[in-house]
């Protein structure tokens, strides 16, 4: 396929020619099929704020017959007694398709997120790829361990397939994030049912016809778009689900623990953070711009770790204040579609008075912004890039995940404050920091309770790369051996003579 190129030519052909070929229905046991009743969820453009499409919402009945298709794919199913070999040959088959349908995937993802398209096409859409094909190496290496006989008693451990896994899928990276979930699940031979975000569940819709077409076994992967407080609600709390893996926000992860909890399910959470973006003075301070815009207002800042919190060194407080005002204020602001955008809109209009209520807040209580601190000027959904100083720490927005292109701004003396003032938060995901003395940059690996740490650089990710958080950022890890280890259980067998 030929991208068009420009932004309305590359939004007509998402809407007329690619949206029509998503089926939006359910997918439960290997087909589409109709939702029991006529809920519906609308789908808008951020960037338009149009509605695109209408898809049928699942209720708890239709939630409970895709939680059942799963469970019987397990019990039952070939899917955990296939040959590893073989799960490994369909996770392949799918990333190809992925890779086949890369453009359209990533013309619905922008479309539906308002992500920008060369972001979502040049990354999200391929990384969800790689992770298929990163697992598929996994299927075949899951293997146990010879331990010390016990007299004459052998005993050894194998690892098996913890069972039925729900999925729940955030709206700003769903395509990658279903990966995330879903590659390590099946490759360790569990079967899914995935909850896609009620902002922005196109594209895990599309997936649903790669499944099919890469031959997965029905049942093995189910797909049900509904809202959260009902379909997501259903999916957690029904006792034949082994394991909950989620991603979003810290309030929704405490529902879901207690919605769970009768049946104790393994849980694993991907939750926000309040990321702090460290600059000492001995950094390469053009580099430290750089990754400080990008840790801050990529994304429209609408990414779990960016760094609501940038902590500059006294010494050149001022200088690199100005300098960062002054590249907030040359960013491009426009269209997801267009080349030329460096931030697009944000997810939706309730979404964009929420960021801007934080902001007024904090205002309102003494902060100052240095730049930005509102919507921007056309009406549509953009926030302008906003740097706060003068904020307390204890206030509102220095704590609260804002979740938009807005920093905090605050001074530290050294690194031992800085590793205070760091670690003075309820989230631990993750951190930048930027420094080009060894010992500084040793002493706050060490010591910054977080999941990941940035040094000198931001905002790398790689399937074979351990990722997640710590404190109120969640639990468990995804990715990497970590990713695959979340959806195995270990048996022990003890083997008399
Ligand atoms: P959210 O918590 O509102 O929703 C996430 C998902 O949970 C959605 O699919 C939603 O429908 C579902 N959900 C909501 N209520 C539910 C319930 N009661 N039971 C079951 N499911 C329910 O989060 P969001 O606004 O979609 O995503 C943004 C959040 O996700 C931010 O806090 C962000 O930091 C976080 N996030 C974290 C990571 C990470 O890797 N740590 C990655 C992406 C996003």
């Amino acid at each position: 396929m030929t991208v068009p190129g420009s932004a309305p030519e590359r939004r007509s052909f998402a809407v007329d020619k690619v949206l029509p070929g998503i089926d939006l229905r359910p997918f439960i046991g290997g087909e589409h099929v109709e939702p029991r009743t006529g809920e519906t969820l609308d789908v808008t453009d951020p960037g338009t704020g149009q509605r695109i499409a209408v898809l049928p919402a699942v209720v708890e009945t239709d939630v409970r017959e895709a939680v059942g298709a799963a469970r019987t794919a397990f019990d039952e199913g070939p899917w955990p007694r296939m040959s590893p070999v073989e799960r490994a040959s369909h996770l392949h088959r799918l990333a190809d398709l992925i890779e086949r349908d890369l453009d359209e995937l990533a013309l619905v993802e922008s479309l539906d997120t308002g992500k920008l398209f060369r972001g979502v096409r040049g990354w999200d859409i391929g990384n969800a790829a790689e992770t298929f094909r990163y697992y598929a190496e996994w299927a075949v290496r899951t293997s146990g361990d010879v331990l010390p006989s016990v007299g004459a008693v052998r005993v050894t451990t194998q690892r098996e397939p913890i069972g039925v896994c729900a999925a729940i899928i955030p709206w700003n990276f769903p395509f990658a994030c279903v990966s995330w979930k879903a590659a390590p699940a099946l490759a360790a031979g569990c079967t899914v049912v995935i909850k896609p975000p009620e902002r922005a569940p196109l594209s895990v819709q599309a997936l649903a016809a790669l499944i099919a077409e890469a031959g997965f076994p029905p049942g093995v992967v189910n797909i049900v778009s509904g809202l959260g407080d009902t379909a997501g609600l259903a999916l957690v709390s029904d006792p034949r689900i082994d394991k909950i893996s989620f991603t979003g926000s810290t309030e929704t992860a405490r529902t879901i623990t207690r919605a769970s909890a009768s049946s104790i399910p393994r849980i694993t959470t991907e939750l926000g953070g309040k990321g702090a973006n460290i600059v000492f003075a001995d950094a390469d301070l053009d580099a430290a711009l750089d990754g400080a815009v990008e840790a801050s207002f990529g994304l429209a800042g609408q990414n779990c770790c960016a760094a609501g919190r940038i902590l500059v060194q006294q010494d050149i407080y001022d200088e690199f204040l100005t300098r960062l005002v002054g590249r907030a204020e040359r960013r491009v602001l426009g269209d997801q579609f267009d080349d030329g955008t460096e931030q697009g809109p944000q997810i939706d209009r309730a979404h964009l008075a929420r960021i801007d209520g934080m902001v007024r807040e904090s205002l309102a209580s003494g902060a100052r912004a240095e730049t930005g601190g509102r919507a921007g000027d056309d009406g549509g959904l953009h926030y302008l890039p906003t740097l706060l100083t003068g904020v307390g720490r204890a206030d509102r927005i220095s704590r609260e995940e804002v979740f938009g292109p807005v920093a905090c701004v605050y001074p530290f003396r050294d690194a031992a404050e800085a590793v205070e003032i760091a670690n003075d938060s309820e989230y631990g995901l993750s951190a930048s920091l930027w420094t080009k003395d060894a010992g500084t940059a040793d002493k706050l690996v060490d010591e910054l309770r977080v999941g990941t740490v940035w040094l000198n650089c931001f905002g790398y990710f790689m399937p074979y790369i351990p990722w997640g958080g710590t404190k109120l950022s969640g639990n468990g890890r995804e990715l990497g051996r970590e990713g695959i280890d979340e959806y195995l259980v270990t048996k022990a067998v003890y083997r008399a003579p």
